[in-house]
């Protein structure tokens, strides 16, 4: 996805590169009849597209009202694909017009595509009859991102059409892409600050990333590599800094607003994560997971309602988010809203049948609505999944007692004790299904211990009066 403004500043980009470029009069490419540059990436080479690229060209396809569909012939010709029989389904770029000799999408094709003759890295393979051979400029391979103009710029154009993606998984978001930084001379460098943090070293690996962040002060996809990279390593606190400044320097891009709102949330900063991931869905309505953090944060700040509403929002972008669909049970469930609080664990967990948590939810949910057999097969898949799972073993003890089933009872609830000794309530119950059994030494010592615990566990008092000998 592209959006027009987006469209616009790539087609600014591609129009102010032109300057910089070798100009030819006529199509020296058929006198030459070679095509080899075209078939580059067939031959095993690197032909680097951003997937910005793919993105603009479909658009540029869409507005020309041609079919769609070649990006991904374009693709597959870049990935090298080939068939059943091992062949390669493309020798040659799709894009590439035999009947003219030349490229089909002239005026979109990608940056890489409109470099070449006009730069070439050192040791890149040029063809001898390549009409350009001798008079593209060389450039120095660890040095080629800053010789090559408005390099920059199309560093933070991938940037911000990262952050008008549709935003599903969290984990994805903060990775940046760093595949052509390698090119960078500052790339020792960087990778240097990302040792530093990895060996904890947090003051040194700051000074490491200032010092770059310093050296390229107006990019802002190099600040926002250090923000993404302090959040990965769970410093959120010393991310802030980063992210506030990748804002300050690029504005409008949504994803730099994201992982932000991330650092602040992460850094217990509510208010100023709110107002962030507001930020961001602003910049870029797509993006599920900002709503389903806003969904979070407004619970976590009390404003169920408001929650509700964002957590809908993250749905109606990715309806099948089991975890925004479970968070929002929660909701609804605090708001007493029983039977769709059901609906929407029931979906979480048919979408993640083998996380023990859903299962524990809808059974709590039966409880509450009295379906004790539905509620026992949830909280025993709950304990077949998660085996140190104490509130579903807890459930299970209580249901089984219930049911009069006190042997089963009295196993649950000390295997809830077992797992979580301080607390009361697990202790109470182990204590009640062992005076079911008339073991009453050992339901003194558990009350005792739940009350220990939680002396104004009211009912545990009773209980030990009743069983102790006057
Ligand atoms: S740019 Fe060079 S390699 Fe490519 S088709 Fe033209 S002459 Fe051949
Ligand atoms: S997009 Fe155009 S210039 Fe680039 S490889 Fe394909 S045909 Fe050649």
């Amino acid at each position: 996805m592209i959006t027009p403004e987006l469209f616009k500043k790539i087609a600014k980009f591609y129009q102010d590169l032109e300057p910089y470029l070798v100009q030819v009069k006529g199509n020296v490419c058929r006198e030459c009849s070679c095509s080899e540059c075209c078939t580059f990436a067939a031959r095993g080479g690197n032909h680097a597209v951003a997937e910005m690229e793919f993105d603009y060209i479909e658009k540029y396809y869409q507005k020309k009202g041609y079919p769609q569909g070649d990006v991904e012939q374009f693709k597959d010709y870049l990935s090298r694909r080939r068939n059943e029989k091992k062949e390669l389904i493309y020798s040659i770029c799709p894009f590439f017009d035999e009947k003219q000799y030349g490229c089909s999408i002239y005026e979109a094709r990608p940056l890489s595509c409109r470099l070449y003759g006009s730069f070439f890295v050192e040791e890149f393979p040029i063809p001898n009859r390549c009409y350009f051979k001798t008079i593209g400029k060389k450039i120095r391979k660890n040095n080629s991102l800053e010789e090559i103009p408005l390099a920059f710029q199309f560093s933070e154009l991938k940037s911000e059409h990262l952050g008008s993606k549709i935003v599903t998984k969290i984990r994805s978001t903060v990775t940046p892409d760093l595949s052509y930084l390698e090119n960078l001379d500052f790339f020792d460098m960087y990778r240097q600050c990302g040792r530093l943090l990895s060996q904890e070293k947090i003051s040194e690996a700051i000074e490491c990333y200032d010092e770059i962040c310093k050296k390229y002060s107006t990019w802002s996809f190099i600040t926002f590599c250090a923000a993404a990279d302090f959040i990965r390593a769970g410093h959120y606190k010393e991310a802030v800094p980063y992210a506030y400044r990748a804002v300050e320097l690029a504005p409008d891009n949504a994803f730099y607003r994201f992982v932000l709102a991330a650092a602040c949330q992460f850094s217990g900063e509510f208010e100023k994560a709110v107002q962030a991931y507001l930020e961001t869905v602003r910049l870029n309505p797509q993006n599920a997971v900002a709503y389903e953090a806003l969904g979070n944060l407004y619970q976590h700040l009390g404003n169920l309602e408001k929650a509700l509403d964002h957590y809908d929002k993250a749905l109606k972008i990715s309806p099948d988010q089991h975890e925004t669909l479970f968070y929002s049970g929660a909701v609804l469930m605090q708001l007493n809203r029983i039977e769709e609080a059901m609906e929407r664990y029931q979906k979480a967990e048919a979408l993640e049948p083998n996380y023990a948590p859903y299962h524990y939810a809808l059974g709590v949910i039966y409880e509450r609505l009295e379906k004790i057999q539905e509620a026992l097969k949830e909280h025993e898949t709950a304990v077949k999944l998660d085996p140190t799972n104490a509130p579903a073993y807890l459930s299970l003890g209580t249901l089984y007692l219930r049911e009069g089933q006190d042997e089963k009872s009295l196993e649950c609830c000390r295997k809830a004790v077992e797992l979580k000794p301080d607390n009361a309530l697990h202790h109470f119950y182990y204590g009640i299904s062992l005076l079911k059994l008339n073991q009453l030494e050992k339901t003194e010592a558990e009350m005792k211990k739940s009350l220990e615990i939680n002396p104004s566990l009211s009912l545990a008092a009773v209980i030990l009066e009743k069983i102790q000998p006057r």
